[in-house]
């Protein structure tokens, strides 16, 4: 089913993101992780895609059993980065006839050891374009990604906002916004988004903090910021892990209760494959 149509009786919808394990060992280790969520009723699943199409596979082979074995509905991210269009068109093909339904259309980051994002020569250069190609041939929901701070390569956020727009208008469906800590820039974000005429849905990704290192390593690549008092609070206690995790959820769960309150129509969940945090964040927003 498309991401929009669950998202007519999943209010709020609540997704969860997961990337292909490297080894079968932690594949199988995922598939059990999908199975406990299953029970949380998500809206859906979302799975990444990696740098230069090294995961293709796997990211296939996740998001078709995640829906036709585990139940759970599923959407396959795809890159930009290293594929000529024809390849693209091949891993849709794939995607449509194994019953994927949903596709998270993504330029990509540059590969590693790269600092700028070089286009295959006959591929596409930014997720808009791939957004327009989809639209144009497939029957998917696209989801497309929406930066609260602003994308990292952007000259400015007004600068970004503008082109997340040409991608909304190229046949996007849903905008998953990048993580956040600081609801003031997913507010002002989504309110510039509205006052250029975009009415689709916008949900405010949130990863739940597990690890401070890992958190502090995640934000300096994608751009997020980390608020002081958070960073000072888990400087502190980043040496005992239960600490950090106890502190990661419940900063979450305000963080999210706060985007509720407010009318945000579901969270996307980054959970790094580790699905505990999540859960108990899920559960607690319920009660
Ligand atoms: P784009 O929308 O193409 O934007 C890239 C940059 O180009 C931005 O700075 C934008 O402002 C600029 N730009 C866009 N259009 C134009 C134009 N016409 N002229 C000039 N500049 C322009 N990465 C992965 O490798 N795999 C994943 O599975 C993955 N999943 C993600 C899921 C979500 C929800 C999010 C938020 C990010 C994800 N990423 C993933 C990271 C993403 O690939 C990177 O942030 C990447 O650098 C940008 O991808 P994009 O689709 O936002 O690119």
């Amino acid at each position: 089913m498309f991401i929009t149509e669950i998202m007519k009786s999943h209010k709020p919808a609540f997704s969860l993101e997961f990337f292909p394990p490297k080894s079968d060992e932690d594949t199988a280790l995922l598939f059990r992780t999908l199975e406990d969520v299953r029970r949380l009723n998500p809206s859906f699943v979302s799975v990444t895609y990696g740098a230069g199409g090294g995961t293709r596979d796997r990211t296939l082979q996740i998001v078709e059993q995640a829906k036709s074995i585990i139940g759970l509905e599923s959407a396959a991210h795809l890159t930009c980065v290293g594929h000529s269009r024809d390849e693209i068109k091949g891993i849709l093909d794939d995607l449509v006839n194994s019953g994927i339904e949903n596709v998270v259309a993504l330029r990509g980051d540059p590969p590693r050891g790269e600092a700028r994002f070089a286009a295959h020569p006959t591929g596409f250069r930014y997720a808009s374009e791939l957004t327009a190609f989809i639209r144009k041939s497939y029957p998917l929901c696209i989801a497309v990604a929406g930066y609260p701070e602003g994308h990292i390569e952007s000259p400015s956020k007004e600068t970004d906002w503008a082109h997340l727009e040409e991608k909304v208008k190229a046949g996007a469906d849903i905008i998953l916004t990048q993580l956040f800590f600081e609801n003031a820039y997913f507010f002002e974000f989504e309110r510039h988004m509205r006052e250029r005429g975009i009415s689709i849905p916008i949900i405010p990704g949130i990863m739940p903090i597990t690890n401070f290192q890992q958190i502090l390593r995640f934000t300096k690549i994608c751009g997020a910021s980390i608020p002081h008092k958070v960073a000072a609070d888990l400087e502190e206690i980043q040496h005992e892990p239960e600490s950090v995790q106890r502190y990661g959820i419940e900063f979450a769960t305000k963080q999210c209760r706060d985007l509720l309150d407010h009318g945000v129509p579901g969270i996307h969940f980054y959970t790094l494959n580790k699905s505990r945090a999540t859960r108990e964040i899920i559960s607690r927003l319920a009660g």
